[in-house]
């Protein structure tokens, strides 16, 4: 057995399969993040275990696994899997929700975010795997304005009232962080679509507390707007990832081969997102 982390909650979370590809009947399924969007049906189930759980029915699971977030447990299952029979499989498995429930919980406490306390001048903003200082400076326009160069700089209508601009500073570097994600995205799409067409219909940036990426099945691309707090290269590997399921849509070894024809070294970029995903989905 082993044991997955993943970001399936706001800070990680843990994966409890039922039926694996590779591996026998009762395995941890072990994946970095939730990568898909499957067409969800939930129904919270009340019982006798100390915790509900949701079941969420899935046109792309092959398997039935257990998915624990702080404090939310998901069985992620196929159709034709009775409801008894995930029942059952849960109530084996409480201990280990329990537990991983409980890991989750002293993990979500030590967690530190990349986000400063209050944004204000001076203060350290993530972005790109490197940290910027902000620099706050009065300006005669209107709106709060925001530039990037070596540094972050927001300029505050001088109209505004003075005291506390922290929470609209955070509000437009949100924003502007957005804008930038979805250019991004796009340069990565053009940098890697041509090789195989693997051409997604659309790209949109969404803010999502457990994904960090999805295609849908129209080849409809988005991406989590989080990313650009990461290094580029891991920004780039999730582009990629999403691009390779329009080609496949599982996880199977053809596409795990297909990633590493766009980018040989693709598993130091999933580490790098499987050590610090989980300060990136705390957010700004
Ligand atoms: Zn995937």
């Amino acid at each position: 057995m082993k044991w997955g982390l993943t970001n399936g909650g706001k800070a990680a979370s843990f994966h409890y399969s039922l039926f694996t590809i590779h591996y026998s009947l009762f395995t941890i399924h072990y994946s970095l993040f939730t990568i898909h969007s499957p067409v969800p049906t939930r129904d919270t189930i009340i019982s006798n275990l100390p915790f509900t759980y949701q079941i969420r029915r899935s046109s792309r699971a092959t398997k039935a696994r257990i998915t624990v977030a702080p404090g939310k447990v998901q069985v992620v299952a196929p159709a034709g899997i009775a409801e008894r029979t995930l029942h059952r499989f849960v109530e084996q498995k409480q201990q280990w929700v329990v537990q991983a429930l409980n890991r989750l919980e002293a993990r979500v406490q030590q967690l530190e975010s990349l986000a400063p306390e209050f944004y204000i001048d001076g203060a350290e903003i993530p972005y790109q795997g490197e940290r910027y200082r902000l620099n706050v400076m009065p300006t005669r326009l209107k709106r709060i304005k925001l530039e990037f160069s070596d540094r972050f700089i927001a300029h505050i209508p001088e109209t505004l009232p003075s005291g506390d601009h922290s929470e609209a500073i955070r509000d437009a570097l949100i924003r502007w962080m957005k804008v930038d994600a979805k250019l991004k995205t796009e340069y990565y799409v053009e940098k890697h679509a041509h090789k195989y067409w693997l051409s997604p219909r659309s790209i949109s940036i969404r803010s999502q507390k457990s994904r960090w990426g999805s295609c849908g099945i129209h080849n409809d691309i988005h991406l989590n707007w989080l990313l650009i707090l990461a290094p580029p290269e891991v920004f780039e590997y999730v582009v990629v990832h999403e691009l390779c399921h329009i080609k496949v849509r599982n996880h199977s070894s053809r596409f795990w081969q297909l990633v590493a024809d766009h980018l040989p070294d693709y598993r130091q970029r999933r580490n790098w997102l499987k050590e610090q995903g989980s300060r990136l989905m705390m957010g700004l």
